[in-house]
């Protein structure tokens, strides 16, 4: 089986993200890419992540052609292709719809630095894709829009939605999505409290610096 340890990680984190309370039902979907093939591994369309198996898991390329894999691949696969067609360093897509992340993206909010840990978007600011019908060729490009206009950001809300991120692995990205959800639901709370601290362009450079040596990497001599 072509991908085999990438559709066994895509089982493994779409549990993960159920348990997580990240995605309701069959929303949400995982994928992994593989640079030196082109082939990129994509949970299956409306199957439960308890239900799916690693033969579930589609392998198709960045024109959407299917290579190996008997399902429907997720309809969202052109809103994955376009993540990898403008972030070269990406190696794996999230997207859930997660449910304060979607209450930002539903009151037309972008993600503000109400917490530090926004940094691992990449951005001070997550941007907001306006709303347009999911699963479609032009829900990927509205998001390749604020993919460009926003260079740095590893993530985008989706209007009256969801959220969608990527990192270098799927691990990576499956814990930016927590995050993204934790700095979601703090902002959200602390719009329900009418009273919101942001941390400043300048605190926020020096969160950046720290996070280059935070957790199991070398300290800077
Ligand atoms: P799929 O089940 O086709 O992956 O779709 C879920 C979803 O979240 C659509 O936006
Ligand atoms: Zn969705």
């Amino acid at each position: 089986m072509i991908m085999q340890e990438a559709r066994e990680q895509i089982v493994e984190y779409g549990k993960k993200m159920s348990a997580a309370g990240l995605s309701v039902g069959t929303s949400g979907n995982i994928s992994i890419y593989d640079k030196e093939t082109g082939y990129m591994a994509i949970s299956p369309s409306g199957l439960g992540y308890f239900d799916t198996t690693p033969e579930d898991v589609v392998v198709m390329d960045l024109d959407g052609n299917i290579i190996d894999g008997k399902r429907k691949p997720s309809s969202e696969h052109g809103l994955h292709t376009i993540f990898y067609r403008n972030r070269p360093e990406a190696g794996a897509v999230v997207h859930t719809h997660s449910p304060y992340c979607t209450t930002l993206a539903c009151m037309g909010e972008t993600m503000k630095s109400v917490h530090y840990v926004i940094m691992g978007t990449g951005v001070e600011e997550v941007p907001l894709t306006p709303y347009v019908t999911f699963g479609t060729p032009e829900l990927a490009e509205a998001v390749g829009e604020t993919l460009k206009a926003n260079p740095k950001t590893r993530a985008t809300l989706l209007a009256n939605h969801g959220i969608v991120v990527c990192q270098a692995n799927l691990p990576k990205a499956f814990g930016l999505a927590v995050n993204c959800e934790f700095v979601a639901q703090v902002q959200y709370q602390c719009l329900c409290a009418g009273k919101m601290n942001h941390i400043s362009h300048e605190e926020m450079e020096k969160a950046f610096e720290r996070s280059k040596t935070y957790g199991q990497v070398p300290d800077k001599k």
